[in-house]
Parts: C-alpha cells; sequence; structure tokens
C-alpha cells in the first residue's frame, strides 16, 4: 500500500474568474476569416451562431480576466474544486524520483473536463433568451455534457450523434437520453444536409462533419436556437482554465511548483485550461516551466501539421481559422481516443506552438494503454483513452528524471475517466489493439489539397 495525497480548495477560494491568455500573449493569434470576403470575422458575425457572450468572448484579446457568473459558479460547486492529487503510487511504480501530481477532471458528474465549458455556455444561451441549443457528437462526451448542462439551465438540447457510434456506443446515447436530450443519429432526415446524404446513399454512417452540418443547419433555421462546440474555440479554452486556476492555488498549498505541465491534445480545451494560467508565469514573471501537449500518432496535428488557414470543419462551413492543420479533409484513423482525432488545433495554442512557448508529443496507441494501464493499477483511477496520451507523456518525463536523478515537478490534467471505454481496455488486454501511424504521404497529400483550397 503506498499513501495517497489529495488537495482540495474552500468554496471562497475556487475562481471567481476564467484567465484570458490572449490578452497577455505578445504575438496575439491571428484573426479568423469569414470564408467568402476572407475579411477578418467580427463578433456579430457569429452572433447567428453562437450565444453572443461568447462571440465576444472569442476574439477578445484585452481583457485578461473574464469573470464567471454567480449561477455558473454555484453549478461549479457541485464537483469542484477537483482533487489535485499527489500521485505517490504512480511515483513508486516507476521508480521515479519526479514528483508526479494529477488534477482530477474525471469527478464531475459527467465524467470528463467538458461540463466546465458546458455550463458556462448553456448559460450563456438561457440569459440570452434561448430556448433551444444543438451540437455534434463523436464519442459522446462533450454530447453528455451539454445535454446535462442544457437540463440544468432548462434548455432543450437537440444533438447529432455521428451514426457508426450511435450504433456502437450507445451507453453514451443512453447517457444524454437520460439527461433529456433528444439524440438523432447523423446523417437524418431532419435537415437538408442530412436528406441530401442519404437519398445520394442510404446507408452512410456518418462522419463529425455530416453532424456538424446538421447541428448548424438547425441552429440556423430554428428561432430561439443556438449551436455548441466542446473543443477548439478560443471561449472554450477560456472556460476550461478553472482547471489550471485552481490547480495553481493548489500547487501552493501543497508547497511546490511544477517544472512540467501536459496535457492530452484534441482541439486544445484541457490542455489550455491547465496550461495557461500557469504559462502566464512564464510570459509575466520569468518562469520557466515545460508545456507539453499529448496527441496521438494516428492524428499529429502539432507535431507533423501546418501552420495556415484551414476550415473547422470536413464540409468547409466554418470561419478560416490560422491553425495547425492537416487539411480538413484529413480522416484519423479510428482510435479509441474519439475526443483526440480531430483535424486542428485551437488559434491560440498554434500561435503558442510557433512561438516557442510550449512542446508537442506523440503518442501511439498501444503506448497510451500501456500508460493507462500502469496508473489504473498504481491510483486505482481507470482513464479516459485520451488522457492516457498524458499519463504516458507523463511517464517519459518521469522516467527521464530517473535516468537523471532529477526531482522535476510533473503535474498532468486528468481529463476524464474510462468507466463507459472498457471495451477499449478488453482489446488492448485482449491483444488486439493496434497502433496506427500516418505516412508522410497522406500528410502531404492533404496539405497540398489545403493550400489549393484557401489561396
Ligand atoms: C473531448 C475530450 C478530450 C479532448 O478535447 P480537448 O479539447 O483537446 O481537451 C480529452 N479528454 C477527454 C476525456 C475528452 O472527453
Amino acid at each position: 500500500m503506498t499513501k495517497q495525497k489529495r488537495f482540495f480548495l474552500e468554496e471562497d477560494e475556487l475562481p471567481r474568474q476564467w484567465y484570458n491568455i490572449q490578452a497577455d500573449m505578445i504575438n496575439k493569434p491571428m484573426p479568423p476569416l469569414n470564408p467568402a470576403t476572407k475579411e477578418p470575422l467580427q463578433p456579430k458575425d457569429l452572433y447567428p451562431i453562437f450565444a453572443e457572450e461568447l462571440c465576444n468572448q472569442e476574439l477578445d484579446q484585452e481583457n485578461a480576466w473574464i469573470d464567471i457568473p454567480d449561477e455558473v459558479r454555484e453549478m461549479y460547486k457541485y464537483y469542484r474544486s477537483t482533487p489535485l492529487v499527489r500521485a505517490y503510487g504512480l511515483e513508486k511504480a516507476l521508480g521515479t524520483p519526479a514528483h508526479i501530481y494529477f488534477k482530477n477532471e474525471s469527478v464531475s458528474p459527467v465524467g470528463s473536463h467538458k461540463l466546465n465549458s458546458a455550463l458556462a455556455q448553456a448559460y450563456y444561451c438561457k440569459k440570452q433568451g434561448i430556448t433551444n441549443v444543438t451540437t455534434e457528437t463523436g464519442a459522446g462526451q462533450w454530447g453528455a455534457a451539454l445535454s446535462y448542462a442544457a437540463k440544468v439551465f432548462g434548455l432543450e438540447a437537440a444533438v447529432y450523434q455521428v451514426k457508426i457510434s450511435y450504433n456502437q456506443k450507445p451507453y453514451r446515447r443512453m447517457i444524454m437520453q437520460t439527461y433529456g436530450a433528444q439524440v438523432t443519429a447523423s446523417p437524418s432526415m431532419s435537415t437538408r444536409a442530412g436528406k441530401d446524404i442519404l437519398t445520394k446513399d442510404p446507408n452512410n454512417q456518418g462522419s463529425l462533419g455530416t453532424a456538424i452540418s446538421e447541428a448548424v443547419e438547425l441552429a440556423i433555421n430554428t428561432p430561439n436556437c443556438r449551436y455548441t462546440l466542446g473543443s477548439v474555440l478560443s471561449h472554450v479554452t477560456l472556460h476550461q482554465t478553472v482547471i489550471g486556476l485552481e490547480a495553481e492555488k493548489q500547487m501552493e498549498k501543497a508547497g511546490e511548483y511544477p517544472d512540467i505541465v501536459i496535457g492530452c491534445f484534441g482541439g486544445g480545451s484541457n490542455f489550455g485550461g491547465i496550461s495557461f494560467p500557469f504559462m502566464r508565469h512564464n510570459i509575466k514573471d520569468g518562469k520557466k516551466t515545460r508545456f507539453i501537449a499529448a496527441e496521438p500518432a494516428s492524428c499529429p496535428k502539432l507535431t507533423r501539421g501546418v501552420f495556415q488557414y484551414d476550415f473547422g470543419d470536413v464540409a468547409g462551413y466554418t470561419p478560416l481559422l490560422p491553425m495547425f492543420t492537416l487539411g480538413h479533409n484529413f480522416m484519423p484513423a479510428n482510435i479509441h481516443a474519439g475526443g483526440l482525432r480531430y483535424h486542428g488545433a485551437g488559434v491560440i495554442v498554434s500561435q503558442l506552438l510557433k512561438d516557442g512557448l510550449m512542446e508537442a508529443v506523440d503518442i501511439k496507441q498501444l503506448e497510451s494503454f500501456d500508460a493507462g494501464m500502469l496508473f489504473a493499477q498504481a491510483e486505482g483511477i481507470i482513464p479516459a483513452p485520451e488522457s492516457c496520451h498524458a499519463i504516458a507523456a507523463t511517464i517519459r518525463e518521469a522516467n527521464e528524471c530517473k535516468k537523471t536523478g532529477e526531482e522535476k515537478v510533473i503535474l498532468f490534467n486528468l481529463s476524464g475517466h474510462g468507466l463507459i471505454d472498457m471495451t477499449a481496455y478488453d482489446q488492448y488486454m485482449s491483444g488486439s489493439l493496434q497502433n496506427y501511424e500516418v505516412t508522410d504521404e497522406d500528410v502531404q497529400k492533404n496539405i497540398a489539397e489545403l493550400e489549393k483550397v484557401i489561396k
């Protein structure tokens, strides 16, 4: 038996504001562009799609601190502060002199960090008099968070779930329905986009792209309805900074400051959430913390993509975003970490990577599950397949400390638990899980296509 130590905050110590790193960045992110005019986007261009307050937050490069509305803060108290845990068990299993800490976002009612932004988005919609929200979901984590948040604030939620995961991952559908959401397998006959696809191909199994098109179409065509998104966008990452702001105070209680901060990387919201509050001390106070984003080797936008304007979706409906991307037509392999299968990175993180303020590593699927198994046995929590990437990157750094004898302080974000992903663990244990790697050819092909589209 190994002791474990957890750090919490009192209610009155919970953050009252989110941190907007855009205000402190020396090189600000380049502006998103209107795809038709190629002019920089204004907040009002986004008003038909998202709640107004969220559009303003999205493009805010001036205010470093944004008040967390009381109603959202009250809901955060249902599960926050989340524990900051000293992972003695993992340290011992690795035999490392490093001090490993993790922030446990899996304790939220829906099992992941996504609720931090879902509550904020639902609240701002409600405040504006919106009655209905839509979204798409692949693996179902975001859909579950939004469904619950909508219920909290008395909104109707319509979720388009990619048809193949609707059928293969029935538990997340049931979770969304339990919270009262209407879940539709996409493509569906309920939108023009869906009808078009199904008339051509009645057996179409859907993709995130088709689900986005349906959710956006419904939002635009329904009065008092708005669309919501669970990652990539700057306002989503803003809400997630509650993770790092809490962690900063909790690390203080532990009497330490991180040398390295690590998060898994899909679109960047949980990575930015834990990193940005610490990164502000690198920018403003000369701290030298390293920040590492851990992405899957099968979807390596940060380590092998290019920095340029690209669409956020496969259909090419969204604004053009300046980001590290593999091209919006890039089709990642069907790895279990569904939340990390996105072709691009958020604009803030992309700029930070370009400017050398952070690093990125890619992790193969088997290494991620090696790490998840070790963590489960050492700390008792079965991590989400996405979170396993952060653990794998942490283990690499801890093993490096073992070689050099350095007692570095490593903090990583445990973005969610894996209790609904046991099929993936089962495949790992039965030896049928495989690695997927992208060939240079594949990367080049999609990027070359991209250059044609954008010019
Ligand atoms: C969605 C998700 C991610 C990836 O999204 P980011 O925006 O990159 O954080 C990671 N972990 C879990 C558990 C998720 O549900």
